[in-house]
């Protein structure tokens, strides 16, 4: 991770000043992406997913497009950044009209270990620019993470499910029946962590459950 870093404060001097997408100059407020690039991340490309395990997963963009954003967010701790892009996600999914149903928003939670070591929850950096342009407020620590599970970049589809099984437990019961809950993650590939939190969502009560996200590698999905 150290070597990461390092290698991320190096890309993030580099970049500086430009955006990643168009090359042009950026504005002092602007972090990555401009203005304009990242409101056409917002506007372009709706896609929702459905599975028969997921009512719904909505990413921002095909993971390609923002592969560097997330590992500067993850690794470089450019919060401001997962800021925007929540912003620019929560911009896109005011665009789908049931969404309006929904009640809160759970970041996927980060086991303490690990965010001891990072610093922050990723995906609740990006719930909290979400709940900015969506008006649906976020939910914390009504369910945790139990178990500190081992990255699932390496691991195959059913690794994966077997690797996050059991890695999660509700807290608060209370504030999940009966509600309409949006799971908010960085990166949705094969989606057994965010199945995982569904299962147990709707065990626990509730009533609708989806997934949005910001990065999701190319596959099926409809394009609206
Ligand atoms: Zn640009």
């Amino acid at each position: 991770m150290r070597i990461n870093n390092l290698f991320h404060s190096l890309l993030s001097f580099l970049f500086d000043n430009r955006c990643s997408v168009c090359g042009e100059e950026l504005e002092q407020d602007d972090v990555l992406f401009c203005k304009g690039c990242l409101e056409a991340l917002a506007r372009n490309n709706l896609q929702l997913e459905q599975t028969d395990e997921l009512e719904f997963i909505i990413p921002l963009a095909p993971f390609d497009d923002v592969r560097e954003a997330i590992h500067f967010l993850k690794y470089s701790g450019w919060k401001r950044l997962g800021r925007k892009l929540g912003v620019a996600l929560g911009e896109k999914l005011s665009r789908v009209d049931f969404l309006r149903e929904f009640d809160i928003l759970l970041p996927v939670p980060l086991h303490k270990t690990r965010k001891r070591e990072r610093g922050f929850n990723q995906s609740l950096i990006i719930s909290e620019g979400v709940s900015k342009t969506l008006g649906i407020p976020v939910a914390k620590e009504i369910v945790i993470r139990v178990k500190n599970t081992r990255s699932q970049t390496q691991l195959s589809e059913e690794e994966r499910g077997k690797n996050v099984n059991g890695a999660f437990s509700v807290k608060a019961p209370d504030k999940i029946t009966g509600k309409n809950i949006v799971i908010v993650d960085d990166v949705v590939t094969t989606g057994s962590t965010t199945k995982e939190i569904t299962k147990m969502l709707k065990d626990a009560g509730a009533r609708r459950v989806g997934v949005a996200c910001i990065g999701r590698p190319k596959n099926k999905g409809e394009i609206l």
